[in-house]
């Protein structure tokens, strides 16, 4: 049975989805998954990572968290066109409430990775749909509430907070990981042409010893902003943790990848940056690099975690090989 009205019928009649045209519920409608959940099933439990936000077709599901004496206690009732389980997708902290659906119900899920793409990609769906959530949040709340002011700031920034690391000005390790998983899990008949680029800077740890930490923090923000420039349009970039970065190329060859790894490796090598160590000192010019391992789908890996560990084995051996180098194979 075709079930693609009904699930229009819901987008149209939800809070969520108010002003957004009929081309562009079709768009959303497309990134759902219809699911049915028998009654007392448990969707998620306060504490667990989230990776999908939920719309109620139909049924009832209700959110439960415990209290500072560790009682449970009912916090919402969600009936149909309700939405749920967005804030832990958008500020990547773990589930705040457990949620279980009361009776048999239809939820429409959204993977964050979809969501994402829409806050992304489709900016004006995006920003709709967090503008109603902030209102939504907002009706919650007593007007006169403290609070109103932090939800409406969230509302603000929470769509690049959900995707960007603020230092580096790429998209954050989440966002970078699910396109990846994303990008495998969609390509069913075989594995896709794809290569991943983990870089780390060399000796990181020196600058931040001998200037300090914020010295170490412009050393992020300057790379950063300068590999965003230098990035083709199949390439997600991101900052994974600390100093290092990973690169994603789809339809990508060994030798594209190479050529970009380079092209990143030799622009890292021309960067210069100015630190003192007190406000009396000379100022020192401290020279950066990186290193950098290249791995490929499907040569090298046939899944999202092997890549992963080949282009994270590759960025090991290109810094045991002496920095400031690419390191393509095992
Ligand atoms: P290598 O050439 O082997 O990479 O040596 P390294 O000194 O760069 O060593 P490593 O990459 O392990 O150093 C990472 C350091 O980054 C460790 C940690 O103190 C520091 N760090 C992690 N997050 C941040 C951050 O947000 N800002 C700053 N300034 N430093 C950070
Ligand atoms: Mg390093």
């Amino acid at each position: 049975m075709n079930q693609l009205p009904d699930v229009i019928e819901c987008l149209r009649t939800s809070s969520l989805f108010s002003g957004i045209g009929e081309e562009d519920l079709l768009l959303v409608a497309g990134l759902l998954h219809r699911k049915e959940f028998s009654s007392r099933e448990v969707l998620f439990r306060q504490g667990d990572i989230g990776t999908q936000m939920f719309l109620v077709q139909s049924g009832h599901v209700v959110s439960m968290a415990r209290d500072s004496d560790g009682n449970e206690r009912e916090v919402y009732e969600f009936g149909s066109g309700r939405f749920f389980g967005e804030m832990s997708i958008i500020d990547n902290v773990p589930r705040s409430a457990t949620c279980e659906v009361l009776e048999d119900s239809v939820l429409l899920v959204l993977d964050a990775i979809d969501f994402y793409r829409i806050v992304w990609e489709h900016a004006t769906i995006g920003v709709r749909m967090l503008s109603s959530m902030s209102k939504i949040m907002a009706g919650w709340l007593d007007e006169a509430s403290v609070f109103l002011h932090d939800v409406v700031r969230w509302g603000e920034t929470a769509r690049r907070r959900a995707v960007m690391d603020e230092l580096s000005g790429l998209f954050n390790r989440r966002f970078l990981e699910e396109t990846i998983k994303t990008h495998f899990s969609r390509a069913v008949s075989a594995p896709p042409e794809c290569a991943l680029l983990m870089l780390d800077i060399d000796y990181f740890h020196e600058i931040n010893d001998a200037y300090g930490h914020e010295a170490g923090d412009s050393v992020i923000s300057t790379t950063g902003a300068a590999y965003g420039n230098l990035l083709p349009e199949n390439c997600v970039a991101a900052r994974l943790s600390g100093d290092e970065f990973a690169f994603f190329i789809t339809n990508a060859t060994r030798s594209d990848a190479m050529e970009l790894a380079e092209k990143i490796r030799a622009h890292t090598d021309t960067l210069f940056l100015e630190f003192r160590n007190g406000k009396e000192a000379i100022p020192a010019r401290v020279h950066l690099t990186a290193s950098i391992g290249v791995a490929v789908s499907p040569a090298d890996a046939v899944s999202f975690s092997d890549l992963y560990v080949h282009a994270d084995q590759l960025l090991f051996k290109a810094k045991e090989a002496g920095r400031n180098c690419v390191q393509p194979h095992s």
